[in-house]
């Protein structure tokens, strides 16, 4: 590919060989019927990337909508535990099954093909890159609103297989408020913009702790989101406290049983209604 070539020729004016003007969407296997693909990324690990996705599924699963999530953390894989998923992943006769959680939520994740939930996956970027094409490929996913994609931090190789493969309506950017993970949020919002994917907006998690007593918020890490948004045109769509709570239900693989609102302004955004 020519210097600068994102790969992505949709909104691309270069006059290139006609080789490179191929697209590199892959499409999804042919029992599958899947509405929207929204990623979730982040620039540092931990911020919280793998809760918010988790809880924008519950939040558009109560919702109504038949949803996926694709977990494409391969290294770092949370959400089945996130979702008590211990299950292992079956090769049906269309292809491989997917988990369903309580909410009829489907999930994939690679540590649902290991033997053991501690077995590290010790693979090289392309490996790694091809498991996650396989997982939009060869999943049975059957008809679903909105596949959430739960990517791994950083702008690697992962991210711009997700970028690059996935017919992507768009990104969720998760970050918290302190200056490092600020600084580093930027080089992943950066990357979409130049990819062409469109972003959502932003989603400050660790925003601040409430008092139980009386109420006030304590911003523990600091401000930032807002002055993210302003400086890259972008909008903050969320901010989430830290919830004691919700790390609970994630350790106990209950997050479904989580009755939160926090994250329902991004999921407006993402169902279109404002934005
Ligand atoms: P990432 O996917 O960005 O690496 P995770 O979603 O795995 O991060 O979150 C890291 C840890 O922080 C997990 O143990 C998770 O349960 C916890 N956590 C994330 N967000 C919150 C929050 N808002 N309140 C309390 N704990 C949180």
């Amino acid at each position: 590919m020519s210097e600068g070539c994102s790969g992505n020729c949709a909104s691309c004016s270069k006059d290139c060989s006609s080789k490179e003007k191929q697209s590199l969407l892959v499409p999804t296997g042919e029992y599958n019927d899947i509405k929207h693909v929204v990623a979730v990324v982040s620039g540092k690990g931990g911020v919280g990337k793998s809760m918010v996705t988790s809880l924008l599924a519950v939040t558009l699963a109560k919702r109504g909508y038949k949803v996926g999530i694709l977990d494409a953390d391969i290294t770092g894989p949370s959400i089945p535990k996130a979702f008590g998923v211990t299950a292992r992943a079956l090769q049906g006769e269309l292809g491989i099954m997917p988990a369903e959680t309580k909410l009829g939520i489907k999930v994939i994740s690679v540590n649902m093909m290991l033997s053991q939930n501690d077995a590290p996956v010790i693979w090289r970027g392309p490996v790694i890159a091809g498991a996650v094409k396989q997982f939009w490929q060869d999943v049975v996913w059957g008809e679903l609103d909105y596949l959430l994609v739960d990517c791994p931090p950083g702008t690697g190789d992962v991210p711009l297989t997700v970028f690059q493969m996935l017919p992507l309506d768009g990104a969720v950017v998760v970050t918290s408020p302190q200056d490092l993970v600020s600084l580093i949020v930027k080089k992943a919002l950066n990357m979409a913009n130049m990819m062409n994917i469109p972003v959502y907006g932003i989603v400050e998690n660790m925003s601040f702790v409430r008092c139980p007593d009386c109420g006030k918020e304590f911003p523990v890490f600091g401000t930032g989101g807002e002055d993210i948004a302003k400086e890259t045109g972008t909008k903050l769509l969320s901010r989430m406290p830290i919830d004691v709570s919700l790390s609970q239900m994630v350790d106990n693989g209950s997050i479904e049983h989580f009755d939160g609102d926090y994250l329902s302004a991004t999921a407006d955004v993402i169902e279109n209604k404002k934005g």
